[in-house]
């Protein structure tokens, strides 16, 4: 559509489901610089070998995709959430785990910061994130649990002289191997009415002393390692709290629809890629003299994850670009979360169902699609806290 349609239809109200010329020249950028860097036996042994592509982060800097989610007067180049869809989108089509790095320092690292930190943090670590100088991690779950993530919270953090000193154990910390900095919630006050109250957020040096790390052994998302952290007398400087003392949780919340949208973003990449390989493996894998893909069985298996790939996107870009209107967006970024995790789940367990026993082989990629997505049903955020906020949205009852 030219830009003068586009603007026509805009002035009527019209529905345009183009992305416009920047933000589909952002999209082949990423794409080719996916196909430079990160070829498929690359992907395929960083997962295997459980490394983090050092190098691909080091690219992404150098292409400014980094700096998105950082203002342009902090060193970022001021994108929006659709831009971050879609380099999210990109980079998990090849690698889930690229994807979800990328979308953990941007959205829980520069964006928290954004938010919340004082003008001092801000100065000095986004030109830093913006230039891939730094990587944060995000510490929030504990042992205990994360969906009551706050009733299970027993980490706790208290004001000593000039610093804050941390004591408590998380688990789940992706990236933290490779973190410059933490990302951590503390309970800073006891006695609160809610629990939602007396929480801290502090930017913690991963190198401080007390603090250390033990690797779990993970299913899926293995180019990125994730990590139970204990932290033991851990001491902060007190400039180091992110935003207001006990209202922490709150800026978390602020977090959610980003994290949901990009958690949405990260299973159409999974699934664009399981699709894409099922549907060539169809045309060239013969049995009874025929392409599989003759068969109706496997070709309505894959119209079927096409059309999951694409709904998935209808309300993923819906949600973003409500967002990045301004606009309330909380409904719709729960749906694309919910939508695209269980679809990119069906489509890459159809993608196994088509390439048959090879589909086990560790030497295609399916396995890893497959792997990769299953995270997204309980983590970030499970689908049944989803299902249960879309219900209190609509006036029902909380249930827990
Ligand atoms: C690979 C991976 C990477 C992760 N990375 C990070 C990270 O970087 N940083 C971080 O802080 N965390 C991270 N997490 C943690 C993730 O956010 C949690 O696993 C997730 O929030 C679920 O918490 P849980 O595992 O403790 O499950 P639980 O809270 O124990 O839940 C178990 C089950 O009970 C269900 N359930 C619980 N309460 C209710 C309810 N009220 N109604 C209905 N169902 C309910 C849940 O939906 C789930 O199905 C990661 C997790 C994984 C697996």
């Amino acid at each position: 559509m030219s830009n003068q349609a586009m603007q026509a239809a805009e002035e009527v109200g019209g529905l345009n489901f183009e992305l416009g010329k920047e933000k589909e020249f952002l999209r082949q950028n990423v794409r080719a610089l996916v196909e430079r860097e990160v070829p498929r036996e690359y992907a395929r042994e960083l997962d295997e070998k459980e490394e983090f592509p050092h190098k691909v982060w080091k690219a992404l800097a150098e292409s400014g995709y980094l700096g998105i989610p950082i203002a342009e007067e902090y060193g970022g180049v001021g994108g929006d959430i659709v831009d971050m869809v879609i380099v999210t989108e990109e980079l998990a089509h090849r690698s889930g785990s690229i994807g979800l790095t990328f979308f953990m320092s941007s959205c829980f690292g520069a964006k928290t910061l954004q938010f919340a930190g004082s003008e001092m943090l801000k100065r000095k670590y986004l030109p830093l994130l913006a230039e891939g100088k730094l990587m944060f991690s995000f510490s929030l779950t504990e042992p205990d649990g994360g969906t009551d993530v706050l009733g299970a919270m027993k980490t706790r953090a208290v004001e000593k002289d000039d610093h804050w000193v941390i004591n408590g154990q998380k688990v789940w910390t992706t990236s933290a191997n490779v973190a410059d900095y933490l990302v951590v919630v503390a309970r800073s006050k006891e006695d609160v009415v809610k629990k939602a109250d007396g929480i801290s957020v502090f930017l913690v040096k991963t190198d401080t002393p007390g603090i250390r790390l033990r690797k779990l052994d993970k299913v899926g998302i293995r180019a990125t390692q994730s990590f139970e952290v204990f932290y033991d007398n851990v001491k902060v400087p007190k400039d180091h709290l992110i935003g207001e003392k006990d209202k922490g949780f709150y800026q978390t919340l602020a977090m959610l629809n980003n994290e949901r949208i990009l958690t949405a973003a990260l299973c159409l990449g999974e699934a664009q890629a399981a699709f894409e390989d099922a549907l060539q493996y169809a045309k060239e894998r013969r049995a009874f003299g025929k392409p599989i893909g003759q068969f109706q069985a496997i070709q309505h298996k894959i119209s079927w994850m096409r059309t999951k790939v694409e709904l998935a996107r209808l309300i993923t870009y819906k949600a973003a670009w409500l967002q990045s209107l301004g606009r309330d967006c909380a409904i719709e970024a729960n749906m694309a979360k919910l939508v695209a995790a269980n679809f990119a789940c069906e489509v890459t367990d159809a993608g196994m169902q088509v390439f048959g026993g090879y589909g086990y082989s560790r030497e295609y990629d399916m396995q890893r699609y497959w792997r990769d997505c299953r995270l997204h049903k309980v983590g970030p955020v499970s689908d049944e806290m989803v299902l249960n906020f879309i219900g209190e949205r609509m006036g029902l009852p909380r249930s827990y």
